[in-house]
């Protein structure tokens, strides 16, 4: 690194870690010269966009000279009546990674606490070092919250804890009793962050619902995205409900047109689509047992998952496996970023997707 920049750069960024995103597709085929690739590892849709927001779309291709709706006016009147909240309490965003990071920049001064999973999402710790929040990290039991220990690190300086729920990347999920124990001994002045970008695939009856504590009137943000059930993460469209006087502080530090108008339209006819959602449900849900049942043959320890990826235990390095599986042209991601050298985490695919994940697999193990 230049001098000149270790002098006039912000030092909290030399503390940030580089994000490893999911390989692109595009990108294996250049550097493997594959051509029938599939991605099982950013926890995609397979498939795809709803039908109606495409159709919705191509609808509106002749309007994009236009600047899109600053405020997101209809998009916020249709989730407000979706979710039965007010449009005031209501924030859009560029994917939810924007509205984590207008959170910090809107709430963390240098030296503020922030909590969350270890190993959770890596937007929590990589936009609040940004902002010079120290990071407590509280490690996972079971491949869930320890929520116990989380209440516990509370002190004066905590002003933000992420509860993501189902957890990226493990996949489980903390009980209704467990969140509401652990709400109780929350402060009031502390922001919880329920991220509950799997919320639409979580199966057990027990979930907590982010959206019943902000109703209670606690001080919560509920985060959840476009990105996956509703397949248009490549729009970048994700939303946070919460009480009017955060959201009127979020938007002083927003950029005015941050939602762009093709995102905005998408979302609203893919959230009419129910069709989509509940055969994006079905699908996901018969791809895990299905995987659930492969794994058990192989005798692989997985985390019942209530998302639509699974943690898996390889008991390789997962590396290796990883670019094994790359040369079948089956893209993962490694545990070993998130402090599980033998895992891998996969998203569940469509029907021929997991069973070619599988065969590569066994391949691979078997060999
Ligand atoms: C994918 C994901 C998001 C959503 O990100 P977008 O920016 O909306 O695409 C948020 N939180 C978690 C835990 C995720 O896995």
């Amino acid at each position: 690194m230049s001098d000149f920049i270790k002098k006039q750069a912000r030092a909290e960024i030399f503390d940030l870690k580089p994000y490893t995103p999911g390989k692109p597709i595009e990108e294996v085929k250049r550097e493997l010269g594959l051509e029938d690739i599939i991605k099982m590892a950013s926890n995609e849709n397979p498939l795809g966009p709803s039908p109606r927001a495409i159709e919705a779309l191509r609808d509106s291709l002749n309007m994009m000279h236009f600047y899109p709706d600053a405020n997101c006016y209809y998009l916020k009147q249709r989730l407000a009546s979706f979710l039965g909240v007010q449009d005031n309490q209501l924030l859009v965003g560029n994917g939810s990674d924007e509205l984590l990071k207008l959170l910090v920049e809107t709430f963390i001064n240098r030296g503020d606490e922030v909590i969350f999973g270890l190993p959770s999402f890596s937007e929590y710790e990589f936009t609040a070092t940004i902002m010079g929040a120290k990071c407590i990290a509280v490690p996972l039991i079971d491949f869930r919250h320890d929520l116990t220990a989380m209440a516990a690190a509370i002190n004066d300086k905590t002003k933000i804890i992420y509860l993501c729920n189902p957890n990226n990347p493990t996949g489980a999920a903390v009980s209704r009793a467990e969140a509401d124990e652990f709400m109780a001994r929350v402060p009031d002045d502390v922001i919880v962050v329920f991220d509950e970008a799997y919320f639409e695939y979580v199966e057990c009856p027990d979930f907590p619902n982010g959206m019943d504590y902000l109703q209670q009137g606690r001080n919560v943000i509920v985060s959840r995205t476009f990105s996956k059930i509703y397949g248009l993460a490549g729009l970048r469209i994700g939303y946070m409900a919460t009480a009017p006087e955060i959201v009127a502080a979020v938007e002083r530090v927003t950029e005015p047109f941050n939602v762009n108008l093709l995102a905005q339209i998408a979302a609203l006819a893919a959230l009419d689509d129910n069709d989509h959602v509940e055969a994006s449900q079905k699908l996901n849900s018969e791809g895990k047992a299905y995987l659930y049942k492969e794994f058990e043959k192989m005798g692989l320890k997985y985390v019942p998952t209530e998302a639509n990826y699974i943690f898996v235990d390889t008991s390789r390095d997962c590396q290796e496996v990883f670019k094994q599986l790359m040369l079948k042209g089956v893209i993962i991601r490694t545990g070993d970023i998130f402090g599980y050298p033998t895992y891998i985490r996969v998203t569940v695919g469509s029907p021929s997707e997991n069973q070619r994940f599988i065969k590569a697999l066994q391949d691979i193990l078997e060999a």
